[in-house]
């Protein structure tokens, strides 16, 4: 029988895969069928283990994300891949009177600039090989709002979510759809000082619809879908995975 969320003959490659919604991400793809290089520049022992524990197939690229033309100069030697998630990020906290030009420049490398250098060394290669593609960056709730003290994350979230519609403005003609996923609160590492916070977890869960937290398979599953043949006419959109948060 058909099945349009199947991954199987597909390899794609998950930045931050050691962890996290990365991790996640990787896991789910691999599950549908897919060849996951879990890249990252933590090792992804733990995720690897879990894809081979699963019977999928998984390795490890190391990607440091802080230099991009590098990372994507590496990615490009990678060997041919169908599917490209750009997850990996970094948040930095700070007064934006006081924000320093260093907590600006991490931000803006390893979430944005990564993410279009990664994605132009993708289609490089795809219409190299005449075949299209799916990419996939993880954007967030301050895609769409301001946040609070945290200047260039959502300064690099809102740009994620401008170059996922400019990319599909131009690829998906030549068979690439680019899209994003707009995470709402997921409980990983990131997030665990806000979870560990009575006070602060109250009032986030109150405002969520849903009523609780979401989960990183919530997003790998989303990835998945958006991945998949069942997403072939869906190009720059930004699917919020949100329990409703940006609805209310
Ligand atoms: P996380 O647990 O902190 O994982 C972040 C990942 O990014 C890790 O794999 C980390 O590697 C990697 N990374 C950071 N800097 C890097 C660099 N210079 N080079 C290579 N890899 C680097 O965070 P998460 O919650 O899973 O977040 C994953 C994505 O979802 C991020 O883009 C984040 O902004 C987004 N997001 C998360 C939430 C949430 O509620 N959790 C909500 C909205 C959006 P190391 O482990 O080696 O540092």
């Amino acid at each position: 029988m058909r099945n349009p969320f199947s991954l199987a003959t597909k390899t794609a490659l998950v930045t931050g895969a050691n962890t996290g919604i990365g991790q996640a991400i990787a896991l789910s793809m691999a599950q549908a069928g897919a060849r996951v290089i879990c890249a990252g520049r933590s090792d992804c022992d733990e995720t690897l283990a879990s894809i081979s524990g699963g019977g999928g197939q998984g390795e490890y690229l190391r990607l440091e994300l802080s230099d991009p033309t590098a990372a994507a100069a590496t990615l490009a030697t990678c060997g041919p891949l169908d599917i490209l998630v750009n997850n990996a990020g970094v948040i930095r906290r700070g007064d934006a009177v006081e924000f320093s030009e260093a907590d600006w420049d991490e931000v803006m490398d390893v979430n944005l600039k990564s993410v279009f250098f990664l994605s132009q060394a993708f289609a490089r290669s795809a219409f190299a090989r005449d075949t299209g593609g799916a990419i996939i960056n993880i954007a967030s709730m301050l895609s769409f709002q301001g946040g609070i003290r945290v200047a260039s994350y959502t300064a690099s979230k809102s740009g994620v979510a401008g170059i996922t519609k400019l990319l599909a403005n131009e690829w998906a003609a030549r068979g690439i759809n680019v899209n994003a996923i707009a995470p709402g609160y997921i409980a990983t590492n990131n997030t665990a000082t806000l979870q560990a916070d009575p006070v602060r977890n109250r009032a986030i869960m109150e405002r969520i619809p849903a009523g609780h937290w979401g989960t990183p398979a919530d997003i790998g599953d989303s990835a998945v879908f958006l991945a998949s043949g069942a997403a072939k006419y869906i190009h720059g959109a930004i699917l919020n995975v949100d329990g409703g948060w940006l609805a209310r």
